[in-house]
């Protein structure tokens, strides 16, 4: 048996945090079994169409390192795989259910609708529903006559089918992550299958593709535990086989809140508790790919006992990951976390991948990174420092030119009385040097704190100031190597002479 499942989004405008992790959990699903991975757009609740909605979708799974099997845009020969281009298929099918007895026509208008539940509520039931106890009140296919139907269709009375879901049933299930589940088949009413407008609900459409389409695990969030029992009365009356099932437990705020876009702009400006259910707004604020996915995959998976590691990139994750190992608890993001992966992994990355992605950013901003192999060094000496790769330009300007401004708290602290003389005593040194390497350069430098008599700080303090304008970056030694001699005496030479002595405190 061939593995296949499905990503089965209903395309809303924004692509949620949650929603990517099912992708993510498919998707690698599929890759661990040698399986397929189907992208299914569900978009039959025209109410809520989105223009562009599932383009951007493609995109930002693409963007995750998502790519699907089959779907629109990739190949497959299961579709349409538009759920709104299969419109006559599910009429086709549900016909079936008609002829079952499983399902039928309802004309009630919602006035009659609305008049039933107060029925209902009158006698003190608490959630009316449309159910075994009230379907032969009603207009419907079950009460009125095959002619009166026909008549009813005829006249172009607006018309529901639905499910005629049975009375005292239980429905049981393994689901892969929670274990054996049951619902009573009185909790839930007679769901609609195909709509007054002639499209099918998320019920019937998703039982029926989940079929034709061959899918054989289906996994998503919890929130869709609910709707099972309905799906399995479909696939039984329609004598199919239910796929495996497996509910993914859902993932909350740091507050312990239902994730929501409501009252977030930006990343930059989340309420206390919250945080960014747009996987958009992280990809826009820079976060790596592989940081995300990473994250994402441990948002209620974990790699087992006795593994430490958190880390992982996107092929360990499919050779590691598996079904048995999801957590049936509910998982808190934790934006921390996902800071501290997102450094983890921009150290990682390949250094010339790095330098690809900075190229157009330099060549933008007119700055001069000499030769892709001098940029090359400076990236791969800086690349474990950053939070973001954004942050490289900034944070190794004086790599690319002299600085113009010196940190006026670094000169207050360390450019001391002495700091000029030592520092120039330090290019005379290194003026000598054949090779101009991290050795050499350390060793000039500690035969001038040798000399004098003073902790090699007080020379590497200063130097660094003089040569980058700031008190903080890689290793010093190997950002002069990577300057190389010329500009550090140049540097150092002008520090020398410009930088102010403040009286020492
Ligand atoms: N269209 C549903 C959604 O928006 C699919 C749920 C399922 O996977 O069955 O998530």
């Amino acid at each position: 048996m061939t593995v296949r499942v499905r990503f089965a989004p209903s395309p809303t405008g924004f692509v949620h945090i949650g929603s990517l992790r099912t992708a993510l959990y498919n998707y690698l699903f599929a890759k661990k079994h040698n399986g397929r991975f189907v992208l299914r757009i569900e978009d039959t609740d025209r109410s809520r169409f989105v223009e562009g909605a599932s383009e951007n979708l493609v995109r930002i799974l693409e963007w995750a390192g998502i790519s699907a099997d089959e779907g629109p845009g990739y190949n497959g020969t299961y579709g349409p795989y538009f759920q709104s281009q299969r419109t006559s298929i599910y009429k086709e099918q549900v016909e079936k259910l008609i002829n079952a007895g499983a399902a039928y026509y309802a004309f009630d208008t919602p006035q009659e609708i609305e008049q039933m539940r107060q029925r209902q509520r009158n006698q003190g039931v608490h959630t009316p529903k449309y159910d075994y106890s009230v379907r032969d009140q009603m207009r419907n296919s079950l009460r009125l006559s095959s002619s009166e139907v026909e008549e009813e269709i005829a006249n172009g009375t607006a018309f529901v089918i639905r499910l005629k879901i049975p009375k005292d049933r239980i429905f049981r299930f393994q689901d892969r992550i929670r274990g054996e589940v049951e619902f009573s088949s009185d909790e839930i009413d007679d769901q609609v299958l195909i709509k007054s407008d002639g499209f099918p609900t998320y019920h019937l459409a998703n039982v029926v593709d989940d079929h034709l389409m061959e899918i054989t695990h289906i996994i998503r969030g919890e929130e869709w535990l609910s709707s099972v029992p309905k799906h399995l009365f479909i696939y039984e009356s329609f004598g199919w086989d239910a796929p495996e099932m497996a509910h993914l437990p859902l993932i909350f705020n740091p507050d312990g809140s239902k994730m929501s876009k409501r009252n977030i702009q930006s990343l930059d400006d989340i309420p206390a508790g919250k945080v960014d259910p747009d996987v958009e707004s992280y990809r826009r604020k820079g976060y790596e790919n592989s940081a995300l996915i990473n994250y994402i995959a441990l948002l209620g998976w974990n790699p087992g006992k006795g593994t430490e590691q958190e880390i992982f990139m996107p092929d360990e994750l499919v050779t590691e990951f598996s079904l048995d190992r999801v957590n049936k608890s509910r998982a808190i993001f934790d934006l921390n976390k996902l800071n501290w992966l997102n450094k983890e992994h921009l150290g990682r990355q390949p250094t010339e991948e790095l330098v690809k992605r900075l190229e157009p950013e330099l060549t933008q901003k007119k700055i001069d990174y000499k030769s892709d192999q001098y940029l090359y060094q400076v990236v791969d000496l800086v690349k474990s420092r950053l939070a973001f790769l954004q942050e490289f330009i900034p944070y190794s300007h004086y790599f690319f030119q002299d600085p113009e401004h010196f940190d006026e708290k670094g000169i207050r602290k360390r450019w001391k009385s002495d700091s000029a003389k030592l520092v120039l005593e330090f290019c005379q040194e290194i003026s000598k040097l054949e090779t101009f390497d991290v050795k050499s350069i350390e060793e000039a430098l500690r035969r001038i704190s040798d000399h004098h008599d003073v902790g090699a700080g007080r020379i590497i303090h200063p130097v660094r100031l003089a040569v980058t304008g700031v008190t903080v970056g890689p290793g010093l030694f190997e950002l002069l190597q990577i300057l190389g001699k010329e500009t550090v005496i140049r540097r150092l030479k002008y520090a020398a002479e410009k930088l102010p002595v403040y009286k020492q405190q």
